[in-house]
Order: structure tokens, then C-alpha cells, then sequence
């Protein structure tokens, strides 16, 4: 993707002082000289950041600013060993506030409106965002955090809530609580902000539907921010990136190499302004693509794809890599399914074995040829061939964050 002149000029700008600001950004360059980055190409010489660094500095090793600068901190959920921090300053958290505000815009969203936030607070960046971002716009935040389903629907009739900040799992299911509580007719909902989760464009029909809402995925990491430095807008064909804040490349995972727009890879993100943790090419693992040319919206900001799966995402079987975003395309092609699935690896007898379990309204004769169209269709598009259980409506797990849906018992 060509970089705008006012993106070079601000990564410029960046670096000219970044060694001296932060210690981590001065042993990672200490062998380059930051002045020579005077073009896109110079610049896509400089090395990635990883996750890895970021938990090498802990607690504030990332800090490019005084500490007394800094006015809050935020905490990625790594699932493993030491916690990533990122330090915000005041203009850090304003902007990220901008940018929310921004997103709301771009869904249609206005200061009328009632917005139910149902992702977590405190260290986890998404409830604050959210939060901010409404405060911002003028509309009113209704900060419930995740869980309590029951208090959820009760103030979500009670308050007239007009938008609905959810993860996809628990979209889903407040849908269908609301829809088993015979309730749909006393809620207002008018549009849903979607994030943190890859999803299906099943599971999308279903929460659309059931609560009768339209809805934009919304993107962003911790490290950058949080959730709000990009969404979908009323095209629903990729998410907009704010470009004055954030700069995208997508890169080859293998070899870092640059793809060309419109081709999948790993998205690697720069900060333009971040002041607390400024991040230069940070690695996402998040995998999509650069959509190439205008958005019929009009909005000039770049768009990537829907996240189509993470590189860390990807099991082998049987010697071919399987996504959850192509398991989510056999879902999609056979009739009868749900949006809902679970995979297990398992390996038995010196073979592995991939059982796919799927939800369905189906019964007895039904169910089994559900089973047997699902086993065919993954076998073609796959390549693998799966062992396929059809269970009913519900009996797979629901949950309040993220679904884990791939479950790798070999090793
Ligand atoms: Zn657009």
C-alpha cells in the first residue's frame, strides 16, 4: 500500500526522537541510524516489534515518556507467563476517544442514542473505549460489563437501549435469551458494535436477525489502543483504519515480506501519535488483507478485510493447515446447520482424528444426513476428512468473552 506523505512525515517525526525517549526503542535500533528513513521503502526495512518485546519490557519498559506523563495503563489478557502493560498520556486517551467517537459516527450512531457496553472494564481495554468513545459522541453509556444476563435485558428493556457493544458470543446469546424470553417486541436495539472475535457470516445472520439490529465489527488491540482504531461502515465490506493515527502494512507471516494490496497476510501496524508506547511495525497475527480502491462510502480511509483467522489460529492435520475461517465456510455451505461449532484433534491408534461438532434443529434420520453433507463438503473443500456430530440447538458452550472453538488435544 503507498504511504501518504503525511504518514511519512509523521513516522519521521517519530523516530527522530524516539531512541531518546524510550530505552526499549534505543537497544532495538541502536544498529540504525533512524535520519536514513526518508522513504515507504526505508521505512519497511526497519525491524518488526513482536508481542515478545512487549513482555520483555514489563511492567514499563515500552514508557517513551516520563512517568508523571502518564495517566493510566492498560493490560493485555495473554494467556501465558508475564503480562504485556502499554502506558497511556493524556493525549493518548484522548485520542483513542476521538477515534471511538468516530467509530460510533460511522455506525450510524448519534449523542440520541442509549449504548449498552457489555465487554469488560478495568484492565482490559474494551469497556473503557467504548465507554469513552459514547462520552465523546454525547450519546449516554450504560457501562454493564459482561455477564448478568438477566440485568442486561432488564435494563436493556427498561433504559430503551439503541445499540449494543458485544463480542459475537455474547451477542449471540443476549439474542437468544431475548428471543427464549418472548421479549424481542421490548427491545430497541438498532445496531450492534461487534469486536474482538472472529466471526461467521452465519453467526452474523443469526444475531442480525434475532435481535433485529445492523451490525459493524469493530477493530483494535490493546497494544494500539484498544478496540476503535477502525470499523466497518454502512458498505459492510471490510473496516476503515483511521490513517492519521494508525498505519497499516499487511506482510507474507513466513518470510515479513510485503504482500501486494487485495492479497491475505499478517497485518503489522505503526502508531503515528502515540505518545506512552509508540509501536513501529508491530506484528498482529491477525490475518486479512488490504482492500484495494475507494469505498463507496466515501470515506478515504484504508480498509482491510474482515479478520479471517490469526497465524497463531492454524492447526495441522493430516499435513494441510486448517483455519477456523475455513471450518466456518463448511458450516456456512451445509443446510441445516447452526452458526455454532467445536473441533477436537485428538490423536488415537497413531492417527490423528478431526471431530467436528455442530448445532442443529435437526432430528434422527435428518441429523444423520446433515452429518454425512457436512463430512463431504469438508472433505472437498478441506481436504481432510472429519468425523461429523451433529447436537441440538444450544448444548455447545455460550460464553460472555471469547469462544474457543478449536480444541487441539495431541500434544
Ligand atoms: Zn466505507
Amino acid at each position: 500500500m503507498q504511504m501518504k506523505p503525511a504518514q511519512l512525515t509523521q513516522i519521521q517525526k517519530e523516530l527522530s526522537t524516539i531512541k531518546e525517549r524510550s530505552p526499549f526503542y534505543a537497544k532495538k535500533f541502536k544498529d540504525i541510524d533512524l535520519s536514513d528513513v526518508r522513504t515507504q521503502a526505508d521505512f519497511e526495512k526497519l525491524p518488526f516489534s513482536e508481542k515478545a518485546d512487549l513482555r520483555e519490557a514489563y511492567p514499563l519498559g515500552i514508557a517513551a515518556v516520563p512517568q508523571s506523563k502518564i495517566v493510566r495503563i492498560h493490560s493485555s489478557s495473554g494467556t501465558t507467563g508475564t503480562p504485556v502493560i502499554i502506558p497511556y498520556t493524556k493525549k493518548d486517551v484522548d485520542d483513542w476517544a476521538e477515534m471511538f467517537a468516530r467509530c460510533y459516527r460511522m455506525a450510524g450512531v448519534t449523542a440520541e442514542d442509549r449504548i449498552q457496553i457489555t465487554p469488560g472494564y478495568g484492565l482490559w481495554t474494551a469497556g473503557s473505549g467504548f465507554q469513552a468513545g459514547a462520552e465523546r459522541l454525547g450519546a449516554m453509556a450504560i457501562p454493564m460489563g459482561p455477564g448478568n444476563t438477566k440485568k442486561q435485558l432488564r435494563f436493556m428493556q427498561d433504559l430503551k437501549s439503541t445499540v449494543l457493544c458485544a463480542t459475537s458470543s455474547y451477542a449471540l446469546l443476549l439474542a437468544e435469551k431475548i428471543n427464549e424470553a418472548g421479549i424481542r417486541d421490548k427491545i430497541y436495539l438498532r445496531t450492534g458494535l461487534i469486536g474482538s472475535e472472529r466471526w461467521s457470516k452465519k453467526m452474523r445472520n443469526r444475531i442480525a436477525n434475532e435481535l433485529g439490529v445492523e451490525l459493524y465489527d469493530i477493530y483494535g488491540l490493546t497494544e494500539i489502543y484498544g478496540p476503535g482504531i477502525g470499523i466497518a461502515c454502512k458498505e459492510q465490506n471490510g473496516m476503515h483504519i483511521w490513517e492519521d493515527y494508525v498505519y497499516c502494512e499487511v506482510v507474507n507471516p513466513k518470510t515479513g515480506e510485503i504482500v501486494p494490496d487485495g492479497e491475505e497476510g499478517e497485518l503489522v501496524l505503526t502508531t503515528l501519535q502515540k505518545e506512552g508506547a509508540p509501536l513501529i511495525r508491530y506484528r498482529t497475527h491477525d490475518l486479512t488483507r488490504i482492500l484495494p480502491g475507494d469505498c463507496a462510502c466515501g470515506c478515504k480511509d484504508v480498509r482491510i478485510d474482515t479478520i479471517l483467522g490469526r497465524t497463531d489460529d492454524m492447526v495441522k492435520v493430516h499435513g494441510v493447515n486448517i483455519f477456523p475461517a475455513q471450518i466456518e465456510e463448511v458450516i456456512n455451505f451445509t443446510d441445516g446447520t447452526s452458526s455454532e461449532y467445536q473441533v477436537m484433534i485428538d490423536h488415537m491408534l497413531g492417527k490423528d482424528i478431526l471431530t467436528v461438532f455442530f448445532e442443529t434443529e435437526a432430528t434422527g434420520e435428518e441429523r444423520k444426513k446433515i452429518e454425512e453433507q457436512l463430512t463431504e463438503i469438508f472433505k472437498g473443500k478441506i481436504g481432510v476428512t472429519p468425523v461429523a456430530k451433529a447436537v441440538g440447538i444450544g448444548d455447545l458452550p455460550r460464553s460472555e468473552k471469547k469462544t474457543q472453538r478449536i480444541f487441539d488435544n495431541r500434544y
